[in-house]
């Protein structure tokens, strides 16, 4: 079997929504296992109606539901799926009022807690998912609904659940494994879980991927294919580096790299589980399926390729250094103290230099909350500034290219950097910088690792060092 994963904008409406039809036909087969995130942006404003609502702003609240509901319909309206229309109108309508009866419990408590917050967010899997087999059934695909509340079973650490291995792999056996075995197409939602109460939750944002790699390894599948709006893993993000190109082969352990420096075409989590059991991963463009693609494998990269493979980014990075306050504490356990403080705090952590005397770290902002800071001040001198970005290199050959630091630092000449590191992976070197300068940055090291020079052909007209 194999499984087909679609992102959110491979559904975001009837257009791409029927290209993947188109997609999960031609793979039929190879036994597939559909999983699919909510449409384009559906997720974010869920959540972003819990906080209006808990803000007392209840009619701003269903106003923006009445949009989302909306999308949704015009999904299901320019699918033209005949007769099962009104069946899946009526489905709408009814996943509406779900909704606004969550919202009006928000508005009466003044709180989205974090369990209704992943509660609302469930809604987007379950809708899309709707659609997506409801569009495969009206084109000849036999496709069977599933439902992750009962499968992905989870703990109830809301907004970044983990799963129950064991009860999962259980139920994905029980349920999902003859569904295929019967030549039908399963579909499963991404992102969304419940505990074994039934208690819905989420397993961090994007998180899709997890849940493909996830039963893609329960279940055996021969590869696991994550479709999405570009072609595969890119030396950069295209959105900031026109010229980039895409990778056609990287190791699991690049690609996870990658993953957590900001290269978020595939979730951090989700390769662990692929290449636990030597599953190939594939990312592809569901635009533009023959346009080239990334396959992800046990195996090093190639020879000859370059040690620098891909440019990452990390937008939305607070630049902290910590230095003991005078006189009140001794330097002895300083470091140690400062990363208990901000792992208690739930800080998320991307970079740290350190010596007891004094301590640099980068960290992702929306995450550094106003206690750990006031815990920190209470044995420190804190410089904090906000508006950094990560700006990282990585590849299998960095071990061995002794010239990348210097040659990155030259990139970045004129450019204010933070922080520098390389040694914390074996895989990537990383700055932090202004985030006005991210952009900046990105497409010099791109310039200086991947255009031209080293073992590449110089692009005509480009600039090269
Ligand atoms: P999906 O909704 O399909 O999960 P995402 O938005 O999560 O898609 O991921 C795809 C996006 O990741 C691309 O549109 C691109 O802007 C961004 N991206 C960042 N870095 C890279 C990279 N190195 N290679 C490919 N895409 C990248
Ligand atoms: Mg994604």
């Amino acid at each position: 079997m194999i499984v087909l994963k679609f992102g959110g904008t491979s559904v975001q409406d009837a257009a791409a929504t029927l290209r993947v039809v188109d997609i999960v036909r031609g793979a039929t087969a190879r036994q597939p296992l559909v999983v699919v995130s909510a449409i384009a942006r559906a997720t974010a404003t869920l959540v972003a109606v819990g906080e209006t609502a808990a803000r007392g702003e209840i009619h701003e609240a269903r106003a923006e539901v009445a949009a989302l509901m909306d999308r949704h319909r015009a999904v299901v309206t320019d699918l033209k799926v005949g007769p099962e229309e009104a069946l899946i109108l009526a489905r709408i309508d009814a996943f509406e009022t779900e909704i606004l009866r969550l919202l009006g419990g928000v508005d009466v408590l003044r709180e989205c807690t974090p369990r209704t917050r992943d509660h609302l967010a469930t809604f987007g899997e379950r809708m899309s998912s709707h659609l997506l087999c409801e569009a495969l059934r009206a084109h000849g695909v036999d496709a069977v609904l599933l439902n992750a509340f009962e499968i992905v079973i989870t703990d109830s650490r809301f907004g970044r659940a983990r799963p129950d291995l064991g009860e999962m792999r259980r139920r994905t056996l029980h349920t999902v494994a003859p569904v295929l075995a019967s030549g039908r197409v399963p579909v499963l939602q991404g992102y969304i879980g419940a505990t074994a109460e039934g208690v819905p939750t989420t397993m961090g944002f994007e998180a899709s991927d997890f849940t493909a790699t996830l039963v893609g390894a329960m279940l055996g599948a021969e590869e696991v294919q994550i479709w999405t709006d570009v072609s595969g893993m890119l030396t950069a993000d295209n959105r900031v580096v026109p010229e980039a190109r895409t990778l056609p082969a990287l190791s699991f352990a690049e690609a996870e790299e990658l993953a957590h420096l900001g290269a978020r075409v595939i979730h951090p989590d989700a390769v662990r589980p692929a290449s636990d059991r030597g599953i190939p991963v594939r990312i592809l463009n569901s635009r533009a399926p023959d346009s080239g693609n990334t396959l992800l494998s046990e195996d090093e990269s190639p020879a000859g390729a370059d040690a620098v493979r891909s440019v990452a980014l990390l937008r939305g990075i607070t630049s902290l250094r910590v230095r003991p306050a005078h006189g009140t504490f001794t330097h002895d356990g300083f470091a140690r103290w400062v990363l208990d403080v901000l792992a208690r705090n739930d800080a998320s952590l991307e970079l740290a230099t350190l010596s007891e005397r004094s301590v640099a770290l980068a960290l992702t902002t929306a995450t550094l909350n106003p206690r750990a800071l006031a815990e920190l001040e209470e044995g420190a001198r804190l410089e904090r500034e906000d508006r950094c970005a990560l700006v990282s290199v990585a590849g299998a050959g960095l071990e061995n290219a002794p010239d990348i630091a210097p040659r990155a630092l030259a990139a970045l000449g004129g450019m204010r950097i933070h922080m520098i590191a390389q040694g914390s992976s074996p895989l990537s070197l990383s700055v932090v910088v202004d985030e006005a300068d991210a952009e900046r940055s990105v497409r010099a090291l791109h310039r200086a690792f991947l255009e031209g020079g080293d073992s590449r052909p110089t692009h005509p007209g480009e600039g090269t060092e």
